[in-house]
């Protein structure tokens, strides 16, 4: 899928984060190209054309290392998602920069970021992240491990197969890791065997496992229809069927000796937040 980039300039670099470990968002890019079925950060982009074209339109925020660069300085210290509506590594990463800027400015300031992607581009940045581990942290979103389940999901992103040996590589080195199993659709990634594989792939690399489901917004099911087609009643969450796979997950990891917590904990629940995207 061929996607535009459009150039933007922006006024501010951190926005203020609903998610309850994280205390701000740094997100260089509008949109992006990984274009996940199931993504729904298409409904949090203040950009409609990037809303409406979500993986065919992307919006590279060129002067958001220099504006955060300036809001650093008067801001309260605290936990930085990089990124929460868009993969701070998706292919335009590689000549912009703007992900690495942002951590070069956030973690130099003092700063702790948690880093969430799909792409082993996230490695070029080893050194940086290594160099600060005691003030970062990396999430790769591993839906499923099979490559062809993925690509039917997340066409624009990387395979599981390269970002497991990203995952490895990082943890090797002594960052902190964890893997977002999510999220869980029902019929395509909720076996057994498939959240075996993916917890497998947490306890080896001493990772948390972070779990979550589908959240349907509306409108989202046309965009699934690819997803129904092959594993019909894919874009259904009923509860009984959430609980059970809650269930699984939380059975295989503690055989695994996996730490593992749903994305949203009950007791850390608050009103009107957004998931990782990622
Ligand atoms: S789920 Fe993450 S990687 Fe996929 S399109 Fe959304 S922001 Fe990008």
């Amino acid at each position: 899928m061929s996607v535009e980039y459009r150039r933007v300039r922006v006024s501010s670099a951190l926005s203020r984060s609903g998610l309850y470990d994280l205390d701000y968002a740094y997100n260089p890019y509008a949109g992006c190209a990984h274009g996940c079925l199931y993504c729904y950060a298409r409904y949090y982009t203040p950009y409609r054309e990037v809303a409406e074209n979500w993986g065919r339109v992307v919006y590279v925020k060129e002067n958001v290392v220099e504006v955060l660069r300036r809001e650093v300085r008067r801001l309260r210290r605290g936990v930085v998602g990089v990124s929460t509506t868009t993969d701070p590594y998706q292919p335009v990463e590689e000549m912009e920069e703007l992900a690495r800027g942002g951590l070069e400015v956030l973690l130099s300031s003092g700063f702790r970021v948690s880093v969430q992607t799909k792409s082993p581009l996230v490695l070029r940045d080893l050194d940086l992240l290594a160099e600060h581990k005691d003030l970062v942290d990396v999430g790769f979103t591993v839906t499923t491990l099979d490559d062809e389940v993925a690509r039917l999901m997340e066409p624009g992103a990387p395979p599981p197969s390269a970002r497991a040996h990203a995952l490895r590589r990082i943890a090797a080195e002594g960052v902190r890791t964890w893997v977002f199993l999510g999220p869980i659709l029902r019929g395509v990634n909720d076996s057994e065997e498939s959240v075996r594989r993916v917890a497998q792939l947490a306890a080896e690399t001493g990772s948390e496992l972070i779990y979550d489901f589908l959240r349907l917004k509306p409108g989202l099911e046309k965009h699934l229809e690819p997803l129904e087609r092959r594993f019909p009643g894919a874009s259904t969450t009923p509860r009984w069927w959430r609980e059970r796979v809650a269930a699984l997950v939380e059975r295989v990891c503690r055989e695994l000796g996996v730490r593992c917590e749903p994305s949203f904990p009950p007791s850390k629940a608050r009103a009107a937040r957004i998931t990782d995207f990622a």
